[in-house]
């Protein structure tokens, strides 16, 4: 591992001053789970790492009806919320499903939703792919299974982060900091595909960091979470769905479908929501709507698998939120 120097910050103010403009010269380390995997394969080479773990806040605050969650609290923290699990139960259950108890112990929310993508040719030194500021995307041609099959190109990684796929569904809204203030993003917007710029996977700039998760009220929403993995514990869903429906008696007046897994950002899909609007949840509007979910799927030559597996996800995850049976 190339060497570097180690800042301790005490407050986010410190942790913004330690950080630079130049792309991944200073990082926030949060778990270091994701990160120090990277330096030590050689992927990332910062000169600097700034510890996040004592400089930003790591509670679950009431906000505005909604709940202000800080970037350095645990997933196995945040998992164990009673006011989180009360009102916004989808995060609850991807915070569960991340990883290994170990992993969660360890990862926080800020380095969650950061996380780089796990593309094998990413992950791998010999692998000069876009992301590493190469010129092409080696899974196209090669070992895509767990590849995009929506929204891909030029580079058809896929989002790695659970917990950004609920947070997006109940509207939340990312606090960052950096040298020039505060801005506030939300999550819809936060994370950004290959084609803004495909070195890197959100808006924050070098010297910015992810400080809060803000989300609103959920009001009378009801929510359902499925994700389909090979394992059931030491590994990343194939693919998964929160689904939130807001009800007029036995229909649906409003629906959120947010797909992870499938694509590089959380995908949101309109025409699923479109589909569901106006109709009773049973297994076959469910399966309608998983149908629109993936019309538009374009799958590499391993991976066409997927479309089915998401579309069970987004399926079970609407009956879920019905309170409907599921396999
Ligand atoms: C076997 C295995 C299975 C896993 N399964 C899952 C899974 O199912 N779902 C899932 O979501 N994840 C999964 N993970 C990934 C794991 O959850 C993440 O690596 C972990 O959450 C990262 O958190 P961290 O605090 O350790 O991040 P770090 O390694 O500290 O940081 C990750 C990245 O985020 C940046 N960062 C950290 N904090 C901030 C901040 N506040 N603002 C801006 N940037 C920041 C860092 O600079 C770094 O680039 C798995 C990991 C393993 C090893």
């Amino acid at each position: 591992m190339k060497a570097f120097s180690y800042v301790d910050a005490k407050t986010e103010k410190e942790a913004v001053a330690a950080l630079t403009p130049q792309f991944e010269q200073a990082l926030a380390i949060g778990g270091g789970q994701d990160l120090l995997a990277r330096m030590k394969d050689y992927i990332t080479q910062p000169d600097r790492l700034v510890n996040t773990r004592n400089a930003l806040d790591a509670t679950v605050k009431k906000d505005s009806g909604g709940l202000r969650i800080g970037a350095a609290m645990t997933i196995n923290d945040l998992a164990e919320q009673a006011q989180v699990a009360e009102m916004y139960p989808a995060i609850t259950e991807a915070a569960i499903e991340v990883g290994t108890p170990q992993i969660r112990n360890q990862g926080t929310v800020g380095g969650n939703l950061n996380q780089r993508p796990r593309c094998w040719y990413f992950r791998n030194e010999e692998f000069v792919c876009f992301k590493k500021g190469g010129t092409t995307c080696f899974s196209i041609t090669g070992e895509n299974q767990f590849n995009a099959i929506l929204g891909g190109g030029p580079s058809f990684i896929v989002h790695p982060s659970s917990l950004a796929v609920p947070m997006l569904a109940y509207g939340a809204t990312f606090r960052i900091l950096g040298p020039r203030g505060e801005r506030l993003v939300p999550a819809a917007e936060y994370f950004t595909p290959p084609t803004t710029n495909v070195r890197v996977e959100n808006v924050l700039a070098p010297d910015e960091l992810l400080t809060h998760v803000i989300l609103p009220a959920p009001g009378n929403v009801k929510s359902g979470h499925y994700e389909v993995r090979y394992k059931t514990s030491h590994d990343w869903p194939i693919a998964f769905a929160t689904v939130l429906l807001r009800m007029d008696g036995n229909t649906v007046r409003s629906a959120r479908v947010v797909m992870g897994a499938v694509a590089p950002i959380p995908w949101r899909s309109p025409a699923a929501e479109k589909a569901l609007v106006g109709k009773p949840i049973n297994p076959q509007t469910a399966a309608a709507a998983a149908e629109a979910a993936l019309q538009g799927a374009l799958p590499l030559t391993e991976n066409a698998y997927k479309i089915d597996v998401a579309k069970t996800a987004v399926t079970r995850a609407i009956l879920r939120a019905a309170g409907q049976q599921t396999a």
